[in-house]
């Protein structure tokens, strides 16, 4: 007999085989999901190799086909692609948007994210829906992309962390290919070690507001724990890796990640500084921070780098420095 997650994948296959069929044939998938993918400039090829899909908006349409091929209501249940509703009817999850399969690194669809279309119904519906977690997927240690990515990762032993599928995609699409996104959360333990299978080297590349990156530059100390290299590209204002791949061939990008990116820590460094200004209570917090990011790095000439280059930033003595980060490591022993 079947397994539970071996029904569940069957379940997960052919729901992107029935989405990617109703994007490339079905008159609404033709007139609105690909008509929208076109007018934001996805390229067929792209579309094709990320098998990119359309639900339509019947509610149902997914699920009384799959019914009718035989496919079991438990599955369709527990995979996400559909609910049921309280007078015990089955709906479609993802109705009415692009869907965009999540694959693992061996290529299975464990997962699915749908998107809105701009034009349609805008403010009612949230832009992004996620298949829930459920005993084939658990969003922690997937990476999306990674399926994709991880040849060209390991031949620029370089991986490019980004926030959103269409940031995947896009450049894929402009010919960068080592490219992961954590879908809109924060890094966990789990997706690190599976970019750092593949390579010591990750660039975070953000968007130009500075909001969302106060707010993950704590989840980025664990790759620091990892031992691995971290560097941090701002794209100009207003743009994402989408937008801004949009504009630029493959070598374009990439000269501009050359100029433009720069060493975590000192990154930091930079952004807490400014933000700190002369208020001597802000500067101290400051220092302990960045002192703590530095204690967490497992090597030591790594460390011993960084106390030297920060001693003169933040314009503190490099023996206080050391002593702070040697008080942290020992409580982190
Ligand atoms: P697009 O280019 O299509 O507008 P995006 O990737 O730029 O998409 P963002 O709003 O920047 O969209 O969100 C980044 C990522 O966060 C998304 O790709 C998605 O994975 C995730 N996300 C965004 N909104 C939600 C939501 N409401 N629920 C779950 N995940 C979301
Ligand atoms: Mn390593
Ligand atoms: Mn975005
Ligand atoms: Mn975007």
């Amino acid at each position: 007999a079947q397994s539970t997650r071996e029904s569940m994948f069957i379940v997960n296959n052919f729901a992107r085989d029935y989405f990617q069929n109703i994007l490339k044939n079905h008159v609404d998938g033709r007139s609105i999901g690909m008509a929208y993918l076109r007018q934001r400039g996805f390229r067929d090829d792209i579309i094709e190799k990320f098998q990119v899909g359309y639900c339509t908006d019947s509610h149902d349409s997914l699920a009384q086909e799959a019914l009718r091929l035989g496919y079991k209501k438990e599955f369709l249940v527990k995979t996400g692609v559909c609910y049921e509703t309280d007078d015990h009817r089955l709906r479609d999850r993802f109705w009415g948007r692009i869907i965009f399969p999540v694959h693992t690194l061996s290529g299975k669809v464990v997962a699915f994210g749908g998107r809105v279309l701009s034009t349609q119904t805008k403010g009612i519906k949230v832009k992004y829906v996620n298949s829930p977690e459920s005993e084939i997927y658990h969003k922690s240690s997937e990476l999306y992309g990674i399926f994709f990515a991880k040849q060209a990762i390991v031949k620029q032993d370089r991986c490019f962390l980004v926030e959103g599928y269409t940031d995947v995609i896009s450049m894929h699409q402009a010919g960068v290919e080592n490219v992961v996104s954590s879908s809109g959360t924060a890094l966990t333990p789990g997706q690190i070690r599976l970019i750092h299978r593949f390579t010591n080297n990750i660039t975070v590349l953000y968007d130009g507001d500075v909001a969302g990156i106060k707010a993950s530059l704590r989840g980025i100390d664990m790759l620091l724990e990892e031992g691995m290299n971290i560097k941090v590209c701002l794209l100009p204002d207003g743009e994402d890796p989408d937008s801004f791949a949009r504009k630029h061939n493959s070598e374009g990008f990439q000269n501009f990640i050359r100029d433009h990116e720069s060493d975590f820590i000192r990154f930091k460094t930079n952004l807490l500084m400014e933000d700190a200004g002369k208020d001597p209570i802000k500067r101290a917090e400051l220092i302990s921070d960045i002192v703590r990011s530095i204690s967490v790095i497992p090597e030591a000439i790594v460390r011993d780098v960084y106390i030297k280059e920060c001693s003169q930033q933040l314009r503190i003595e490099e023996k206080l420095l050391v002593a702070e980060v040697a008080k942290l490591r020992e409580a982190q022993a």
